[in-house]
């Protein structure tokens, strides 16, 4: 079955490329830090797209149905 894709930060990612999802907000202290307070969305090949609460939550519940359904 074909991954179903996800909005992540205005693009569109196939669930299967997400490998994890943070459960806290970003906090590094740097000040030129532009994703402090945002949520990381790990994807393969070391990349990471950062959303909102309301995002994150919306990736892990496409997850969450997505594997019920396999
Ligand atoms: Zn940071």
């Amino acid at each position: 079955m074909a991954s179903p894709l996800v909005v992540i930060d205005d693009k569109h990612v196939p669930l299967a490329r997400v490998i994890w999802v943070a459960d806290l907000p970003h906090f590094c202290g740097n000040p030129e830090c532009e994703c402090e307070g945002e949520y990381e969305v790990r994807l393969e090949a070391d990349e990471s797209l950062w959303t909102s609460q309301r995002g994150r939550d919306q990736v892990v519940q496409a997850l969450e149905t997505w594997y019920e359904q396999r």
